[in-house]
């Protein structure tokens, strides 16, 4: 019974002034205890309840709970409606607070997802963008390379290579040579001897001239600029047999000697002494090595742009003033308007009258006005510096015969490869060119005869010094030549005889 009576424990309860006798086991749990106070109370077995021992005081619901008797009954009250309510809002509170921070981690990986999302978005926009980019960098690499072929072939005929007009930007690098005074005074002379000089050293000669003639410092030439230019127009002329960068220089050393040998500063502006030195340094630039007719008759590019008209000599205009667009090489950038419109004009006209077609024509409109030449006459002087050129042009035959005769060599080979090319291509041929048909003395002897002679001598109306220096020369080159055509027909007659003779032999 004591053992029964410990595991057993008895509880009085009054409810609603009812004593209710309650026994439970020690080993029930208090929520156990609980329930069975709810049942015994008739209420919900999860209402919250309080115990109260007869003071009032409340009583800890547990297996431990003090006993009590039936006249001292404990007392079930179920808990206030308002402090439910207090529990119930501070759950609620709870539960908010607890769906909120769900709801927040649910955001929150909601907007992760969706900033991955975008960021999945962006980064295929980036990349397709990218292959946007990628194609529009290809479409205008295409484009540029495009632009370049349509220019290359444009200028192909134009220009044989565009790269020749950008000048180096440094101070040009050949070496500043140092002129003898021999050399200085034989660049005045006609006879001097342009085959002992390299290309640099031409270059430092012509430096010189521009030098010595006033032109540098009258006209504010920056030195540099104009060692830029001169190293530029050797690299727009072309390596041909004839005309290259050696017959510029003797076309200008010979305008040289002629501006000192006739005093032409005496008679004409600076500006003209100018001219007639850039015209002669411009006048053959980037020949391409076939003369007027081969450009006409093949239809090149050339005589299409220049429909005709001296296509050659247009092109080597072209090209020059296309160097002097680049502010690196223009020697004129100090000129104004008026005087760059002066000299660009007055250089036109003289590289235009170099073309041989223009021969008569020119020669004609000099004669006209020699006898009564005007210096005040802007026409006069024009057609003067017009002949001016054309002499120097032509002037190998004016040297020494051991200084002229090469040029002829060259000159030869120069019309051989046309006459070669015109005969493949079945263009007409001149005979002149046509190395079945011309020797050196046919080919000199009229040409002395017929073109430079009476050139000279209407010139030398003006400037009779040049008599002695250019026209002797001249005479005697032509004689010379005319002797070597009589030993050439005197070998060709016997060497006629000869195969007659054993042509007749073989028949007997
Ligand atoms: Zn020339």
């Amino acid at each position: 019974m004591g053992s029964a009576s410990s595991s057993y424990r008895v509880i009085y309860l009054d409810v609603d002034g009812r004593i209710q006798k309650v026994v439970f086991s020690r080993l029930c749990t208090p929520c156990d205890i609980k329930e069975l106070f709810c049942t015994a109370l008739g209420v919900p077995r999860n209402t919250l309840l309080s115990l109260l021992d007869s003071s009032g005081a409340m009583v800890s619901i547990d297996p431990t709970m003090p006993q009590n008797t039936e006249r001292s009954p404990y007392r079930l009250v179920p808990m206030a409606r308002g402090q439910l309510d207090d529990k119930e809002e501070l759950f609620q509170n709870v539960l908010t607070q607890v769906a909120e921070q769900f709801s927040r981690a649910f955001k929150i990986s909601e907007l992760k997802s969706e900033v991955t999302n975008r960021i999945a978005m962006l980064e295929k926009r980036v990349e397709l963008e990218g292959i946007k980019v990628v194609e529009i960098e290809k479409c205008c690499n295409d484009i540029k390379k495009l632009r370049e072929e349509v220019a290359f072939r444009k200028n192909s005929n134009f220009l044989e290579d565009n790269k020749k007009l950008t000048p180096r930007r440094d101070v040009p690098s050949y070496p500043k040579y140092h002129l003898s005074e021999e050399t200085i005074e034989a660049l005045r002379l006609p006879t001097f001897d342009a085959w002992q000089w390299e290309p640099n050293e031409m270059l430092s000669c012509l430096e010189h001239m521009y030098h010595n003639l006033g032109l540098v410092k009258d006209f504010s030439i920056s030195p540099i600029t104009l060692k830029r230019w001169l190293m530029c127009i050797h690299h727009n002329y072309r390596n041909n047999p004839f005309h290259n960068f050696r017959h510029c220089f003797c076309v200008t050393q010979m305008m040289y000697s002629m501006i000192c040998l006739c005093r032409l500063q005496e008679k004409l502006s600076q500006l003209d002494i100018l001219i007639l030195m850039t015209a002669a340094v411009c006048h053959d630039l980037d020949h391409p090595g076939f003369n007027n007719t081969y450009q006409i008759n093949a239809r090149t590019d050339l005589a299409v742009r220049y429909n005709d008209i001296s296509p050659l000599e247009n092109h080597h205009c072209a090209v020059a003033f296309q160097i002097f667009s680049q502010p690196e090489c223009n020697i004129f950038s100090n000129f104004d308007q008026e005087a760059f419109k002066q000299i660009r004009q007055g250089t036109i006209t003289l590289i235009l009258a170099t073309d041989m077609a223009r021969h008569s024509e020119i020669l004609d409109s000099f004669k006209q006005k020699v006898n009564n030449f005007d210096y005040t006459d802007e026409e006069h002087v024009t057609c003067l510096k017009m002949v001016l050129i054309k002499c120097c042009d032509i002037s190998n035959e004016v040297r020494p015969m051991e200084v002229a005769e090469p040029w002829v060599d060259c000159l030869l080979e120069e019309y051989f490869m046309q006459s070669d090319r015109e005969k493949a291509e079945g263009l007409p041929v001149a005979p002149f060119m046509d190395r079945e048909k011309v020797t050196k003395p046919t080919a000199q002897i009229g040409f002395i005869k017929f073109v430079l002679i009476p050139m000279f001598e209407s010139v030398m109306k003006l400037f009779p010094q040049i008599e002695e220096a250019m026209v002797q020369p001249l005479r005697q080159s032509r004689e010379r030549y005319e002797e070597l055509k009589q030993i050439d027909d005197a070998m060709n007659e016997m060497q006629k005889k000869k195969s007659e003779t054993l042509t007749m032999s073989g028949k007997k």
